[in-house]
């Protein structure tokens, strides 16, 4: 792939991952998730570059199948090209397996997360949902509030033996964390159960703050 760089502007080669099963190579999770993956430093100038690579990342112990899709251009044809890296004439071996579509590699590198700590992602949206209800609720500057309500939200890890949620986010220009009680998950599931029609009904769903915006008011 030819990468113009973001800060010097010269052009570069980086060779890019374009599809990722840590079944086979168990190697490449670690580079997945510090994000090496999908970045390359220029020879020139040195200033790292996002290469913004569409990425197919299969887990099958976790079953887990996530396809990064920056530009959104889910086409019939990647379809067909996914099918085909799965070897699969049979769609019925994706039976059992969570797909997803992302839109980033901090969110496929949050879901990888999630799904290794055995939580459900679409219950997590709804936990950074009531977790910013909660944060916003502390602040008294309409700003702050705001700008707590539009930041991303990532989970970053299950914390402590009463397994507290911690959360990153980008605040103030700098990185700042959030922990909850397990409580809120558990509640968050209890909401998502009583509400089936959250779930998605497509193979390939984008489970992200604008999916559960169109159920909470
Ligand atoms: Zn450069």
């Amino acid at each position: 792939m030819n990468i113009h760089c973001i800060d010097c502007g010269l052009p570069f080669e980086a060779e890019v991952t374009g599809s990722v099963n840590v079944g086979e190579q168990p190697h490449l999770k670690e580079k997945v998730l510090d994000g090496s993956l999908f970045m390359k430093a220029c020879p020139h100038c040195g200033r790292v570059n996002l290469l913004g690579q569409a990425m197919l990342y299969t887990d099958p112990d976790q079953r887990l199948l996530l396809w990064l899709l920056p530009g959104g251009e889910e086409t019939k044809e990647m379809e067909t090209v996914i099918k085909a890296r799965l070897s699969v004439s049979d769609p019925s071996i994706l039976e059992g397996y969570t797909t997803r579509i992302v839109r980033s590699a901090g969110d496929l590198m949050e879901k990888v997360k999630i799904f290794d700590a055995g939580l459900d992602d679409l219950v997590m949206e709804l936990c950074k949902y009531v977790t910013k209800m909660e944060l916003t609720g502390q602040e008294q500057d309409k700003t702050r509030q705001r700008a707590i309500t539009d930041a991303p939200f990532k989970f970053f890890r299950l914390d402590g033996p009463d397994n507290e949620m911690e959360f990153s986010y980008p605040l103030d220009g700098k990185m700042v964390g959030a922990r909850v009680g397990f409580n809120v998950y558990e509640d968050c599931a209890g909401i998502v159960s009583r509400n089936p029609s959250m779930r998605p009904s497509s193979p390939f769903p984008v489970i992200d703050r604008e999916w559960v915006g169109r159920f909470i008011g």
